[in-house]
């Protein structure tokens, strides 16, 4: 009790001892063991004067001799009650008594002991403290310390007495907090509250995240016992099972079967002996393990795989045309050479190789077009979706030993297909992806590469399969997406988009009766006329091949199976201009054929995914400092194609009459209209740069033109791709006249029949071939605004009719 000696001892020199993890609280007993030599000094020191000691904890414990700033300010002053020396070194057991907190105002870190010189840190009660309050507090923290007493069985119970016979609020503080494993900057913390309800209030806190914790260990602790009780359990009833299914014979019985299954299967020896091998381990495993699951799903999936099994293909051309006529309108080139293909097979069965790849936009006709070889050859078809596989495991399959491990695809396919000779589709090779999960494309190149594939590895099944047999057709919708060393061995055949005819003559002939047969129609109970079709085509669908034509041609074929259904018609006949109550409002406006020559508007030509488009390009020339503005979400190339043209323009003003500084007193604005839709490519080049001219000489542009082609510094017109669906977008839009760069002139031969006999096309190897073609009237900057009636002019520039 600090009583009245606080005032004798105030501010003096007390021996001192640095704690280790822990703190002593006033009125408590408490015993530890001393060792380092400053302490025991600091004690034998004590021990000589009126055995009052200093005792402050260490801020960090692994400091082995600290210095006044490594100490907590704050401690308690004890007596000492006892000291032993204990056998072991110069060890000494001290039991204190706590008497009053002290500040230590300055600490003396003598070697031989420590001194602290210390004032008395009374409580300081600061207001009224409500009775009530304090007592509800007091009392549960005893009764969450007597939870804490019961969780505890090594706690010794009659604490709780000790406690219950003093209930003091100071007291119960101290003692509980002496008496719990909290941290020491916890103990700490309350060590140096002063203001005794403060510190009422820190000890409940405490407890009862203390009793928290002790309930989620008391949980997981219930959980792990109950889990390993389970277990045992199962253990028992397995080995007991195991026990009465050998009485019975069952589990003979398993194994059996199997071998029998094994012995029966028409595989390679290899085969057989693996398989008879891993049953043999089956055999010695504990029923019900997790192993002899996974060995059981491996026999299964070993056993399903048509090993040797085959459907009996046939290489009859004449039949395999016929098939394929039946199926496909059109795609002549590529018919003829797929029944190359199939002749050279026929004459040299043993010819490995060939490996065919079908590239085309969506919706062509690829994977139909594999469905009908499959039919021509008697084969089994299977599709394997390659799109969006980044792990070689989706190929090969996962070793036995992963959870839930199976085959790749390709094996799974073939046990799909169930023939080993099948025709396996494999769409989408272009959107094969890699990382750091192996590269996919290795292990399909080992599929598929006629010289490896003979004996084909499977991490699951771990045996080698012959893939020789099948035959493999790949798809892609653009070729440079494919791993080059898979498209080295591949042999390509392109199909293209179709005209608006082919699309025409494609419904009539193949998806209209189609769709009719899967509504349960009857020719006569659906009429769809010719011009229907096409507006469906131009209004309702813009793409490259027939997939969106085929889906709007179900809907009408629904809304007819509906409305004779529902007894409302009989028959229903489709006539142009009676779609929107079918289909909606149309979806797409037709490009207008422009009548009138504009100012700095070209039509120019591009390719996308759904087939071609024009695409407008606008400059607008104002005053100004000599700025470029380019707009129209444009790629870099296209931008860097904007700047070639300008520098050509530059280097040509005496040419197009224009001023030499044009450049420096205006500002130009060149803009693509549809800014939402990203565009790039080299192919805008003479289009941006007859807008440009057109705008800086005042000459407006021939109506009925459009231009395609990449432009040089020097104005060369360079060769650009796409030509066939970009000359089908221009006769669409009503365009008489197409300017194509003349190394393009070989590829007009791919160019559609109706295309080529209706469109103009007009090759050119400079810029300045085209001006006078692409341009109207005379030079002249003044009637910017002015509407040019068309002239019929005569180029200088070379044309061909094709
Ligand atoms: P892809 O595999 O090229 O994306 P699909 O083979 O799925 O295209 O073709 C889509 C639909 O169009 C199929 O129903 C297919 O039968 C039909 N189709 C495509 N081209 C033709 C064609 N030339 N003749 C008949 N039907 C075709």
């Amino acid at each position: 009790m600090p009583e009245k000696k606080n005032k004798t001892i105030e501010g003096s020199r007390i021996p001192m001892v640095a704690l280790r993890g822990l703190c002593v609280f006033p009125e408590m007993l408490m015993s530890f063991d001393v060792e380092r030599p400053a302490s025991v000094g600091a004690l034998a020191q004590a021990g000589k004067e009126n055995q009052l000691i200093f005792l402050a904890a260490q801020r960090d414990l692994s400091v082995e001799v600290p210095e006044a700033a490594d100490i907590y300010e704050v401690g308690t002053v004890c007596r000492i009650r006892q000291q032993l020396r204990q056998p072991r070194g110069n060890v000494c057991r001290v039991m204190v008594e706590g008497i009053y907190r002290a500040r230590a105002l300055s600490i003396d870190s003598d070697p031989k002991g420590y001194t602290a010189r210390v004032v008395p840190l009374p409580d300081r009660k600061i207001r009224q403290e409500d009775d009530t309050r304090t007592e509800a507090l007091l009392r549960s923290c005893i009764s969450m310390y007597d939870d804490y007493l019961h969780m505890n069985p090594e706690q010794v119970n009659e604490q709780i007495i000790n406690l219950l016979a003093r209930p003091e609020p100071d007291y119960v503080v101290s003692y509980i907090a002496q008496n719990l494993p909290f941290q020491v900057e916890a103990k700490q913390a309350m060590l140096e509250t002063l203001v005794p309800m403060d510190r009422l209030k820190q000890l409940h806190d405490l407890l009862k995240r203390e009793l928290a914790v002790l309930e989620i260990e008391r949980q997981l602790s219930e959980a792990t016992q109950e889990q390993m009780n389970r277990n045992q359990r199962d253990y028992y009833l397995r080995e007991e099972m195991k026990l009465i299914q050998s009485e019975l014979g069952e589990d003979a019985e398993e194994t059996e079967e199997y071998r029998e299954k094994i012995l029966a299967l028409d595989a390679p020896q290899e085969v057989r002996d693996k398989l008879l091998k891993e049953l043999g381990r089956l055999n010695k495993q504990p029923f019900g393990s997790a192993e002899a699951a996974v060995l059981r799903s491996y026999l299964d999936v070993c056993l399903e795989l048509p090993w040797n099994k085959r459907s009996q293909e046939t290489v009859d051309l004449s039949k395999a045309r016929k098939i394929l006529d039946e199926d496909h309108f059109g795609l002549e080139k590529v018919k003829e050479r797929i029944l190359e293909y199939l002749a050279v097979k026929q004459l040299s069965p043993e010819i490995k190789g060939g490996l065919l790849c079908l590239v085309g936009p969506p919706g062509t006709g690829k994977t139909s077009i594999a469905m009908s070889v499959a039919r021509a050859t008697n084969r089994k078809l299977v599709r394997v979706s390659l799109g969006g596989i980044h792990d070689e495991a989706e190929i090969r399959g996962h070793r036995k030993t992963y959870i839930g491990a199976m085959p790749g695809r390709i094996l799974s396919g073939i046990t799909t297909a169930g023939t080993c000779n099948p025709l396996m589709v494999l769409d989408e090779i272009d959107k094969l992806g890699s990382d750091y999960r192996g590269d996919p494309s290795a292990a399909l190149l080992e599929a598929l590469d006629p010289e490896q594939n003979s004996s084909f590895r499977d991490h699951f099944v771990e045996l080698p399969f012959d893939l020789s047999q099948v035959f493999f057709i790949t798809t892609a919708n653009d070729i440079r997406g494919i791993p080059r060393p898979l498209l080295d061995r591949m042999e390509v055949i392109e199909l293209s988009s179709y005209t608006d005819e082919e699309k025409l003559q494609i419904a009539k002939r193949h998806l209209l009766p189609k769709q009719r047969k899967k509504h349960g129609l009857k020719a006569v109970q659906l009429k769809i006329g010719d011009d229907a079709i096409r507006e469906i085509i131009r209004s309702y669908t813009r793409e490259s091949g027939v997939r969106l034509l085929e889906r709007e041609l179900a809907a009408i074929c629904r809304k007819a199976a509906g409305g004779i259904a529902e007894g409302r018609f009989k028959s229903l006949s489709v006539k142009a201009g009676k779609l929107e109550e079918l289909l909606g409002p149309a979806r797409f406006k037709p490009d207008l054929p422009r009548t009138r020559g504009e100012i700095g508007l070209v039509r120019g030509l591009a390719y996308t995914s759904v087939g071609g488009e024009v695409l407008d390009v606008e400059v607008a020339v104002v005053p100004g400092s000599g700025k470029l503005e380019l707009t129209g979400n444009l790629g870099d190339v296209m931008k860097e194609s904007a700047r070639a043209a300008i520098t050509y323009i530059r280097s040509r003003t005496q040419v197009l009459g224009l001023a030499p500084d044009f450049y420096q007193k205006n500002d130009i604005h060149i803009h693509f209209p549809e800014g939402a839709v990203p565009k790039d490519g080299p192919s805008a080049g003479i289009t941006m740069t007859i807008a440009l001219i057109s705008a800086l000489t005042g000459r407006p542009v021939r109506p009925d033109i459009a231009m395609t082609g990449e432009i040089t510094l020097r104005g060369r017109v360079l060769p650009i791709g796409g030509l066939r669906e970009k000359t089908m977008a221009a006769l669409r839009s009503g365009v008489k006249t197409v300017i194509i760069p003349r190394d393009n002139l070989p590829d007009l031969e791919t160019i559609d029949q109706t295309v080529r006999a209706s469109l103009q096309f007009v090759p050119a190897e400079h810029v300045d071939e085209i001006l006078d073609l692409a341009l109207m009237g005379e030079p002249s900057r003044a009637d910017k605004d002015s509407v040019v009636a068309m002239p019929h002019s005569e180029s200088a520039a070379a044309r061909v009719q094709v």
